[in-house]
C-alpha cells in the first residue's frame, strides 16, 4: 500500500485530498495544527484504519516514521482575511514548511507536491495567465506575505529538484469552492452564501468588475491527483477557465438562494487583482485534465453544505 503525507489535512482542500487518496487505496497520513482548519472536516476519517493523523506545526521539524511515497504540502492560511491576520505564520508555513518537508521527501525518496497559487501572478498584466508568465506582485503590499511565501515555495521546490534530484511537482491553484469552506473565512463564496442565507446585504468590494474563475473542488482534486501520479516537475495551472465578474457572481448566488438580499458596494481591498483566469493548456496536454463541473451544478452542491452550517438541524 502506497503511503502519502498530506499537510493542511484538516483544511478545505486538504480534507478533500485525504478523501480522494483513501478512495484510491492509499494509506493517508494527515498533518495539521488547526490554525485555520477544523477536526470536523476529517472526523469521518478517524475510524478508517488507513488514515492516521498528526497534530503538528509543519514549521517545526517534521518526523514521520516508516516509508513515504508522496508528500503533499497544503498547509497554509489561504483566505485573504486569514493571511492578513496571520502574516508571520503565513510566511513561516510557506518557507520553513517546504524546507522541512523537502528534507523529509529527500530522506524518504518521496515525490513532493506543493500547493502554489494563482496569487503568484499578482495583479496580472497577461490574461489569461499561462505558466510562463512571471507575475506582477507587490512584495510589501498586504497580500505580499502570502504571494511571496508561495513564490519562495516554488523556488525552494525547484532548487531541491535541481540540486538534490528530489522528484517534485508544483500545482498553481486558482480560486476553488465547495463544501468544507469555512463560513467566516471572508472569501467571496462563503461571504455571499452566508449573507444570502441570512437575508443580509451582499458585500461586493469595489464596483464588482474584477473577475475570478471558480473551480469546483472535485475537479481541482482530480487535477492534483493526476499531477501527483505524474513525474512532471514544472508548474501546472489547475483551475476552471470560466471567468465571471464578482458582481455577476454575487447576483448568481442571490438568484440561486431566492433571497431579497441586495448587493451593496464596499471599498476594494488594496492590491486586489483585477482579473484572473487560468490558461489550462498545459494541464490538458500533460495530465489529460480539464474541469467537468459547471458552476451552476457546483454552486447547488455547495449551497446544501452552507444551508446546514447557517441553520444547523438541532435534535436530529
Ligand atoms: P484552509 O485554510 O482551509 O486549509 C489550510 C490548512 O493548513 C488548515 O487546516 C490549517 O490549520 C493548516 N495549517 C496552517 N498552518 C499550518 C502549520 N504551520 N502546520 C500545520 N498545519 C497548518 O485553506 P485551503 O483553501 O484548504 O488551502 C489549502 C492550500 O491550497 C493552501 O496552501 C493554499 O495556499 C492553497 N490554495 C488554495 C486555494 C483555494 O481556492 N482554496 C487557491 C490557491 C491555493
Ligand atoms: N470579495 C467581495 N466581497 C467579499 C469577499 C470578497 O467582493 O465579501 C471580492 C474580493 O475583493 C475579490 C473577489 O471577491 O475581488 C475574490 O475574493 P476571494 O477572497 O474569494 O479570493 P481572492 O481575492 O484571493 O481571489
Amino acid at each position: 500500500m502506497k503511503r502519502v503525507l498530506i499537510t493542511g489535512a484538516a483544511g478545505f482542500l486538504g480534507s478533500h485530498l485525504c478523501d480522494r487518496f483513501l478512495k484510491e487505496g492509499f494509506h493517508v497520513i494527515g498533518m495539521d495544527n488547526f490554525l485555520t482548519g477544523s477536526a470536523d472536516n476529517i472526523e469521518h476519517l478517524f475510524p478508517n484504519k488507513n488514515f492516521e493523523f498528526y497534530h503538528h506545526d509543519v514549521t517545526k521539524f517534521v518526523h514521520v516514521p516508516g516509508d513515504l511515497d508522496y508528500i503533499l504540502h497544503f498547509a497554509s492560511p489561504a483566505s485573504p482575511i486569514d493571511y492578513l491576520q496571520m502574516p508571520i505564520q503565513t510566511l513561516k508555513v510557506g518557507s520553513l514548511g517546504p524546507y522541512n518537508l523537502l528534507g523529509l521527501a529527500r530522506v524518504k525518496n518521496a515525490r513532493f507536491v506543493i500547493a502554489s497559487t494563482s496569487e503568484i501572478y499578482g495583479d496580472p498584466n497577461v490574461h489569461p495567465q499561462p505558466e510562463s508568465y512571471w507575475g506582477n506582485v507587490n512584495p510589501i503590499g498586504p497580500r505580499g506575505v502570502y504571494d511571496e511565501a508561495k513564490r519562495f515555495q516554488e523556488a525552494i521546490t525547484m532548487a531541491y529538484h535541481t540540486f538534490h534530484g528530489v522528484n517534485t511537482g508544483i500545482v498553481r491553484i486558482f480560486n476553488t469552492y465547495g463544501p468544507r469552506m469555512r463560513l467566516d473565512d471572508g472569501r467571496a463564496l462563503p461571504a455571499f452564501m452566508s449573507q444570502a442565507l441570512r437575508g443580509e446585504d451582499i458585500t461586493v468590494f469595489g464596483d464588482g468588475s474584477q473577475t475570478r474563475s471558480f473551480c469546483y473542488v472535485d475537479d481541482l482534486v482530480d487535477g492534483i491527483f493526476k499531477l501527483t501520479m505524474s513525474d512532471y516537475h514544472d508548474p501546472v495551472n489547475i483551475g476552471n477557465p470560466q471567468e465571471i465578474t464578482i458582481k455577476e457572481f454575487a447576483e448568481e448566488i442571490v438568484e440561486l438562494i431566492e433571497t431579497n438580499s441586495k448587493v451593496v458596494y464596499q471599498p476594494l481591498p488594496k492590491d486586489d487583482p483585477k482579473q484572473r483566469r487560468p490558461d489550462i493548456s498545459r494541464a490538458k496536454e500533460v495530465l489529460g485534465w480539464e474541469p467537468k463541473v459547471q458552476r451552476s451544478e457546483g454552486l447547488k452542491i455547495t449551497l446544501e453544505y452552507f444551508k446546514e452550517k447557517v441553520n444547523p438541524k438541532v435534535g436530529v
